[in-house]
């Protein structure tokens, strides 16, 4: 069977376009406002000749409901089992939220392989505000931009390496 990857994080992050360009298509829903994607998306990727079957969750989107903090505990919960490695992902552009440290708690008590992926940064020459995100305890943040497929290459081979 293939190595499962899944993404998750915080709505708004960039979660979809990063599955998107990893897959090559617009399988997923991208949106500006959150609480598009309902449910997880499967779709099998390929990188550098190796399969894996990549995950998108789009549950943490619970807007409707009021409880984003409680759907982000239980999406993580969920696609975190099954996982072989997870792409957590923040915004680079953004401040780091409660949030973002309530889903890296849950990372780092979990012993599956995590890379902290950090999306939005289109200017590789100004990286200097990532070493905020640290403080998250997952190690080095990678600086990519999703929509642009910058740096995106360097993520996945590092991702082949801890599958
Ligand atoms: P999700 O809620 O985490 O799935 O986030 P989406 O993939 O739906 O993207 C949310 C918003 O961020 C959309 O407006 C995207 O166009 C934007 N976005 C996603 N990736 C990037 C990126 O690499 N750079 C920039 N500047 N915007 C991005
Ligand atoms: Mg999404």
């Amino acid at each position: 069977p293939k190595p499962i990857v899944v993404i998750v994080g915080r709505p708004n992050v960039g979660k979809s376009t990063l599955f998107n360009r990893i897959v090559g298509g617009r399988v997923a829903i991208v949106e500006n406002e959150p609480g598009v994607t309902r449910d997880r998306l499967y779709q099998d990727a390929e990188w550098a000749g190796r399969a894996f079957t990549l995950v998108d969750t789009g549950g943490l989107d619970l807007r409707e409901t009021g409880e984003i903090a409680g759907g982000v505990r239980r999406q993580v919960e969920l696609a975190v089992r099954e996982a072989d490695a997870v792409l957590f992902v923040v915004d680079a552009r953004a401040e780091l939220t409660a949030t973002d440290r309530e889903v890296a708690a849950m990372l780092r008590r979990n012993n599956k392989p995590v890379l902290l992926v950090a999306n939005k940064v289109e200017n590789f020459s100004r990286t200097e505000h990532l070493a905020v995100f640290y403080e998250l305890g997952l190690g080095e943040p990678i600086p990519v931009s999703a929509a642009e497929g910058l740096n995106t290459g360097d993520m996945l081979d590092r991702l082949l390496a801890v599958l």
